[in-house]
């Protein structure tokens, strides 16, 4: 059994150690190792705690979820779940489609060597191991992994302020060698990532939603500090009420989906990304609502609304915008 509360207070007193060896602590505590039941509560828990820099879900379920499908056989899959991984997809010019992935593999003699460049990769400079998605020599996609110690450069992205804990990183793969995922079947490794996407959709969700209930939080406090001095009351009543009606309804429908997802079905992609879509506005309306009533405080530097903008941008674009959960919503049209 994890002390998911001993975790969060570590995380809390450590964030401004190096990344790696925050990391080192989640895998001791056996972090990577949870059931989806407690991973999705160390979401929650983290999200709560005010820790929106630890994307361990990423590790935990979803790069578990592609290793566990891929032909890489049992005993590697349980040597390497106890490394820290990325999940490469984004590249520069390509944005959240897949289509556009340009990374290319090239297959000699049985040694495949990868080239190519991807973007805003979480975990990105700390990762023993990459899986990344390319394209074989029939540009088919496919999903490969390569060891970080490999012929690449690995560069840690400057990020605003608030998001100084954030591992983000750019990797130039310059011929460095690599495994397929799936060398029998591209369409089963896309089906698998597109599975391992919505279960990352969830848990963009999970954090979305938590942040907007501290948001609804720090609207509360800051209204009684203020009360006295709002001429119209009324319009914050209602701004409220707007709130938590939002934040319910997207509650219900969230949990539905963990329940799902913890009793070990499968998560439907529109789902996914019908919560995602609906957490992204939740949270963007509630951050406008924070940020009206907290007026010039939400500007200084060091105020925590500062954060709460910081992750929410970043939230939005992670796993996809939203114009990637409207096509994968009406792909059913
Ligand atoms: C904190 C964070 C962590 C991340 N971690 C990872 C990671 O671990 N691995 C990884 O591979 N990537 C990661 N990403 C990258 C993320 O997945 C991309 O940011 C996302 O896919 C969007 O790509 P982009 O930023 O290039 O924007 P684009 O997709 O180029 O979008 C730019 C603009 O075009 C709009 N747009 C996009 N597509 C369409 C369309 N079809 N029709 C109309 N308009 C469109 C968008 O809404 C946006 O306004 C991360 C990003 C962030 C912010």
């Amino acid at each position: 059994m994890i002390d998911l509360e001993n975790v969060v207070s570590y995380l809390k007193d450590n964030t401004n150690t190096v990344i790696k060896d925050n990391w080192s602590f989640l895998e001791s505590t056996g972090v990577f190792h949870l059931t989806p039941l407690d991973s999705l509560d160390l979401c929650r828990h983290l999200t709560k705690a005010e820790l929106f820099e630890y994307p361990c879900w990423l590790q935990n379920d979803v790069i578990r979820l592609i290793l566990e499908e891929s032909d890489l056989g049992e005993s590697l899959q349980n040597e390497l779940l106890h490394s820290i991984f990325c999940l490469a997809l984004t590249e520069k010019e390509g944005g959240s489609s897949f289509q556009n992935v340009a990374t290319q593999v090239v297959r000699i003699d049985n040694i495949e060597t990868v080239r190519g460049e991807k973007v805003f990769i979480s975990n990105g400079s700390i990762a023993d191991h990459i899986i990344f998605l390319a394209r074989d020599s029939d540009q088919r996609l496919n999903m490969y992994i390569a060891d970080t110690v490999n012929s690449m450069s690995r560069k840690q992205m400057k990020l605003i302020s608030p998001m100084k804990n954030y591992d983000l990183a750019e990797i130039v793969f310059a011929g460095a060698t690599c495994r397929c995922l799936f060398p029998n079947n591209p369409l089963k490794g896309m089906f698998v990532l597109n599975k391992a996407m919505a279960i990352e959709r969830l848990y963009c969700s999970v954090t979305m939603l938590g942040m907007s209930k501290n948001l609804l939080s720090i609207f509360v406090q800051s209204y009684k500090t203020k009360r006295h001095m709002l001429l119209d009351n009324h319009h914050w009543k209602y701004a409220y009420a707007d709130m938590k009606k939002k934040i319910y309804l997207l509650e219900s429908y969230v949990s539905k989906i963990e329940t799902t997802y913890v009793s070990g079905k499968a998560i439907s992609p529109s789902y996914a990304a019908i919560a995602k879509s609906f957490a992204t506005d939740t949270l963007k309306s509630s951050l406008d609502i924070v940020i009206a009533l907290t007026g010039a405080q939400s500007i200084v530097e060091n105020s925590i609304i500062n954060k709460y903008d910081a992750y929410a941008k970043a939230f939005f674009n992670a796993g996809g915008t939203k114009e990637i959960m409207a096509e994968i919503i009406g792909a059913d049209l």
